[in-house]
């Protein structure tokens, strides 16, 4: 089983099929709340597409494709009723019906399975349509091939964004690297150009069954300068390899067709993120370090909240933001309070991830998001109605006002259908026996010390504090901060040249 997308690729006859028909997404529906309607990802233009449909019954004058009996393996498309599929899209775009347009299958892409829910097949068809064929609605343009890629790889923070369909069924193919190749056997995405995104099966917390590994392997390579600005330098980059042992001869491979140096960074110490097989000379960091990968810039950003010391990465030159498991594809996130995950900092992570403004988010469980902002506030929005109290905000909460702690949960409320996950509804949860909110009111300290570690009272009784009595000095904050790095050693950095991985 699975759904099924048709992807259209038009061509402009004018010259010579470099331009590209793109069409302006639809963003996902607004909160009706001024403070989350406020931030707004920028313009996503991608290739026109739509879900097809079963055939019901017999078509009597289907459209024919050329070469789609090359994809037969992958896709049946006279199951399904094109006819209707194609209409739907070329009256989005202004073309109406047109006639006599030849059209060609590009290719068949099946996702990898990033779950849960039904995997995602696309069939690309192209054909060649110019402005004889209608007039073009305010939410198409034509863009070249080149613009598309440099909208791509050098992103100005806010500026309009490529979707995946344009990279996945087009610049992937005349870009993907001979050097890093994947295994046969695991299924990967490309997006932005140069980050690939392997769900590898781990030992995760349902409903998910893989940590996705992303690899970063930009094209440029290394120029074989040394900077003494980084933190360390190498010509490829892993996050997150923590697959179960069955998947370790794949890694093996996967590590081994990378070019020169290899960095591993981890964003978290969860056994589903790094296992104990990694024994190499580790780097601590605090955030705010850069790492150079083949020429290219990578950013360590603290982000606190899901667990005490975890990281989150920012691509600079794509300005994609892998977050680890401050979100997660759908559903839930969760915290784990025994790490020293809190509602808190996650708050203030949000924020700051609001504030970089993402041109896509990469979490490491599930689908990557192409409304990063969207899914933050959707993160606030939901969790504050339970943790904010009446008066409150995440915002305030993020800065530790109007906060106590309130527990009022068990564990049969954390997300173990797969339904509830892939619906819309975000929420925050935890591993451990109990869901830590904040509110500002039905404290219990009896219900607190039941649930909860030494460790987390005491953070709370810090935040507890400084909210109630500020601290000019920042000086003074520094226990806190050394008590939250001493955690981020959690998240580390392996530098190593080749054979790195060893059992
Ligand atoms: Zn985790």
């Amino acid at each position: 089983m699975a759904t099924h997308n048709l992807a259209v690729i038009i061509k402009n006859p004018s010259d010579d099929g470099k331009f590209l028909l793109l069409v302006k997404q639809t963003p996902p529906p607004k909160f009706g709340d001024e403070e989350y309607d406020s931030y707004v990802d920028s313009d996503l233009w991608d290739l026109p597409s739509t879900q097809l449909s079963s055939l019901e019954g017999e078509s009597q004058s289907r459209i024919v494709v050329e070469g789609e009996e090359s994809c037969l393996e992958k896709l049946d498309l006279s199951k399904f009723d094109l006819n209707l599929a194609l209409n739907q899209i070329l009256q989005q775009v202004g073309f109406g019906r047109p006639s006599g347009v030849q059209w060609k299958l590009w290719k068949c892409v099946e996702e990898p399975e990033f779950g849960p829910g039904l995997p995602i097949k696309t069939v690309y068809i192209s054909g060649v349509l110019g402005p004889e064929h209608g007039d073009l609605q305010g939410q198409c343009k034509w863009m070249s091939f080149q613009s598309c890629l440099n909208c791509l790889l050098e992103v100005k923070p806010c500026s309009d964004r490529v979707g995946s369909l344009v990279v996945i069924g087009l610049i992937d193919d005349s870009i993907r690297s001979s050097q890093s190749k994947i295994p046969h056997a695991l299924n990967f995405q490309e997006y932005p150009p140069g980050v690939k995104v392997v769900p590898m099966g781990s030992r995760t917390a349902k409903p998910f069954s893989t940590t996705n590994l992303v690899i970063f392997a930009p094209e440029s390579g290394s120029d074989g300068s040394t900077d003494s600005g980084f933190i360390s330098q190498g010509d490829a980059l892993i996050v997150d390899p923590g697959c179960r042992s069955q998947f370790h001869e794949e890694l093996k491979e996967i590590v081994a067709a990378l070019p020169g140096k290899l960095v591993v960074f981890v964003t978290h110490h969860h056994h589903d993120h790094v296992d104990d097989h990694w024994s190499l000379c580790r780097t601590p960091v605090l955030g705010g370090e850069e790492i150079c990968i083949g020429g290219q810039r990578v950013k360590v950003i603290f982000a606190p909240g899901h667990t005490d010391g975890h990281m989150a990465l920012l691509d600079v030159s794509t300005h994609s933001l892998i977050v680890g498991d401050h979100c997660v594809g759908q559903g839930s996130a969760v915290l784990d309070i025994s790490s020293g995950g809190n509602m808190h900092d996650y708050f203030e992570t949000t924020y700051k991830f609001l504030e970089i403004s993402p041109h896509v988010l990469i979490s490491m469980h599930g689908r990557l998001n192409m409304w990063p902002k969207h899914m933050l506030c959707a993160y606030l929005n939901i969790k504050c109605e339970a943790s904010c109290g009446s008066s409150g905000s995440p915002r305030q909460v993020a800065k530790g006002m109007n906060m106590l702690l309130h527990i009022p949960h068990s564990k049969s409320n954390f997300t173990t259908s797969s339904e509830s996950a892939i619906s819309q509804d975000f929420s925050l949860e935890t591993f451990n026996s109990s869901i830590v909110e904040f509110a500002a009111k039905d404290f219990s300290v009896q219900k607190f010390l039941t649930t909860c570690g030494i460790h987390f009272f005491s953070r709370w009784m810090w935040v507890y504090l400084t909210s109630h009595f500020p601290l000019k000095n920042p000086m003074l904050r520094t226990p806190a901060v050394l008590g939250a790095v001493a955690v981020g050693g959690f998240a580390v950095l392996y530098s190593i040249k080749h054979k790195l991985y060893s059992k």
